[in-house]
């Protein structure tokens, strides 16, 4: 599905209403991060100032390259390399989210894998949600950041040509072709996690097949800017107040 992707003043009011978007819908909180490419095809993308994500504006966001680096002299978030590893690997993907959204989590400890189990949540893997796994690339006494290029690109390897991967007792990243499509995503991964373990208490969920997904995600995937519309709304009247 393709959405308008914003430029210049607006691409900032977009990613700083994302920001408090997400945090409304219980995907950020004082941690996590939204990032948007400056434009399809740059080298650049915008990211906030290592800022609790409810309290960014667009003067917050800073200008990255794909090497990490920034021409600024605010401090960045230490874990910006997700972001910049992602773009450097997936010329389709325009906006990029990383939490730690709680229903998620679970996913990522245990053997049960994340799998779609509603219409909304078609974008997820059919099968399994990949998982990447720290220690395999950096030893089993990491704190479990993305702080390098090296962790983050072996990140964006295992997210591969994927929307979800998860990121074992830490979060998950999503990945989207437009800053709507990647909030949309983000918040429905939650969703989906917590109506898979909700089922997963009453017996064996009968979840989406490949098929089904695919279908889903073209259909009710495209309407991702009705939410995103109502939920820009919403940040804008708590702003107003
Ligand atoms: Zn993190």
């Amino acid at each position: 599905m393709t959405h308008p992707h914003p430029a210049g003043a607006d691409l900032r009011d977009a990613l700083a209403a994302a920001n408090r978007i997400l945090v409304r819908e219980g995907v950020l909180d004082a941690f996590g991060h939204v990032s948007a490419r400056t434009a399809p095809g740059a080298g650049t993308f915008l990211l906030s100032r290592n800022l609790a994500p409810g309290s960014v504006t667009p003067s917050d966001l800073l200008v990255h390259h794909l090497d990490g680096q920034i021409d600024d002299p605010r401090p960045p978030y230490l874990e910006r390399f997700i972001h910049a590893e992602i773009y450097r690997r997936r010329p389709d993907v325009l906006a990029v989210v990383h939490s730690h959204s709680p229903s998620v989590i679970p996913f990522g400890v245990s053997d049960t894998p994340l799998r779609p189990v509603v219409h909304m949540a078609g974008f997820l893997t059919a099968e399994r949600t990949p998982v990447y796994e720290i220690s395999d690339h950096a030893g089993d006494a990491t704190d479990l950041l993305i702080t390098s290029p090296e962790l983050g690109a072996s990140l964006a390897t295992t997210l591969a040509g994927g929307s979800v991967a998860l990121m074992r007792g830490h979060g998950s990243v999503t990945a989207g072709a437009s800053l709507m499509e990647v909030v949309y995503r983000a918040v429905y991964t939650e969703v989906n996690a917590r109506i898979q373990l909700q089922a997963l208490t009453l017996g064996t969920p009968r979840y989406l097949s490949a098929g089904e997904a695919k279908a889903a995600d073209q259909s009710v995937g495209a309407q991702a800017r009705r939410a995103w519309d109502v939920w820009r709304n919403q940040v804008t009247q708590d702003g107003a107040r």
